[in-house]
């Protein structure tokens, strides 16, 4: 984290100018360098012609190295992609996938590996100790190492709910997942067996699935 401020020499003007330190940072954190010509030249103004012809050249460089066109690159990222809303839209990308393309992967330490596996704790709250807060447990899908807060522990008692056995990344990943399913598949409506396309994945079993005409006749 930057706190101080940074004088640069316009490469164009050759004019002193400065970038504030929370400037710095944000461009620290979208991952470009700090600009190189002052505001004045950066927001310089060109004649009609100088224009279309320089953007004609960015373009065909563009088009050379195959940018143009394509949407912004993976390493355009601010952070780490498995810490972002695509992975919940495409839970199947690989680290190596997102590296190959220039972006970023956040790993989870798992060199810390003490904890009781959570698969041990008693099916009832009522015969867990309130001591299980203050321990570490180990999620048996991902390793990753959490914990029940004392709060949590109150809520599931009054509730009378067991606590649960995975980590919170994955018990969000797994709530998020019927409302992130971007693929459709074929169905026939019930009522008037017309084919259409819906997007719940065959394995989740449903029968009863209707037209837009149907479902709004029978049932909206
Ligand atoms: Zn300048
Ligand atoms: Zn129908």
């Amino acid at each position: 984290m930057n706190t101080e401020n940074e004088t640069k020499t316009c490469v164009d003007c050759k004019n002193e100018f400065t970038i504030d330190s929370g400037d710095l940072n944000l461009y620290e954190k979208v991952g470009l360098k700090t600009p190189s010509k002052c505001f004045d030249c950066r927001m310089k103004q060109y004649a009609k012609e100088e224009y279309e012809k320089l953007k004609t050249q960015i373009i065909s460089d563009m088009e050379k190295r195959g940018e143009y066109g394509e949407f912004f690159p993976y390493s355009f990222g601010t952070g780490p992609y498995n810490l972002t809303n695509g992975i919940l839209y495409f839970p199947n990308t690989t680290k190596e996938e997102v590296l190959k393309n220039g972006g970023y992967w956040s790993e989870e330490d798992l060199s810390q590996t003490d904890g009781t596996p959570s698969s041990s704790l008693p099916d009832s709250i009522f015969d867990t100790p309130r001591e299980i807060s203050s321990q570490a447990l180990i999620c048996p899908e991902t390793q990753y190492r959490f914990n029940i807060s004392e709060a949590e522990y109150e809520f599931h008692k009054h509730k009378g709910f067991a606590l649960p056995r995975l980590h919170f990344d994955k018990r969000i990943l797994n709530k998020i997942k019927k409302i992130t399913n971007i693929k459709t598949y074929p169905y026939k409506c019930f009522y008037c067996q017309k084919n259409i396309n819906a997007y719940y994945p065959p394995e989740w079993g449903y029968q009863k699935i209707a037209c837009e005409e149907c479902y709004k006749q029978n049932i909206a």
